[in-house]
């Protein structure tokens, strides 16, 4: 059986403002900010603002709205580091990869020839992810 939702996970706490992120994007339903650990330069994560743990316990709803996110912030961060491609991908329970138990979908720009990073690998230096957060702002005002 799959666990409950726990309030006291770190995106829980970013979604209240008890903990800071490298903000790129919020709506109603979602919010966007840069993965601290980052598997490549621009790796950005959207979550949905309604408690859920996974892909199979939220509404409908949210994971619509998520989708939309992750198509328009995908296009700001493609923008924004020039990307060949990308990756999104989405984890579910610890059997699955997950190690934040509240949904996130990872956006990834990819480059030719350049190699997925390490998952939860180093903690990025805060103004780097400051100047891509704002990088990727900068791609969404635009777009
Ligand atoms: P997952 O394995 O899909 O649950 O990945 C969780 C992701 O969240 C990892 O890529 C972590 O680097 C990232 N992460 C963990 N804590 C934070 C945080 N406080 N702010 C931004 N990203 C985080």
């Amino acid at each position: 059986m799959t666990a409950a939702y726990d309030p006291q996970n770190i995106f829980a706490k970013i979604l209240r403002g008890e903990i800071p992120a490298h903000r790129v994007y919020e709506d109603a339903h979602t919010l966007a900010f840069m993965d601290v650990m980052p598997q490549g330069e621009g790796h950005t994560l959207v979550i949905p603002k309604a408690p859920a743990r996974g892909l199979l316990d939220a509404s409908p709803e949210s994971l619509a709205a998520v989708a939309a996110t992750v198509q328009r912030v995908a296009r700001a961060v493609k923008t924004a580091f020039a990307a060949d491609g990308l990756t999104v991908f989405q984890y579910n329970e610890p059997a699955g990869g997950q190690t934040v138990f509240h949904l996130h979908v990872h956006i990834l720009p990819r480059f030719d020839g350049v190699a997925l990073g390490r998952h939860t690998g180093g903690m990025a230096d805060g103004a780097v992810l400051a100047d891509h957060a704002a990088r990727v702002r900068a791609a969404l005002d635009a777009g």
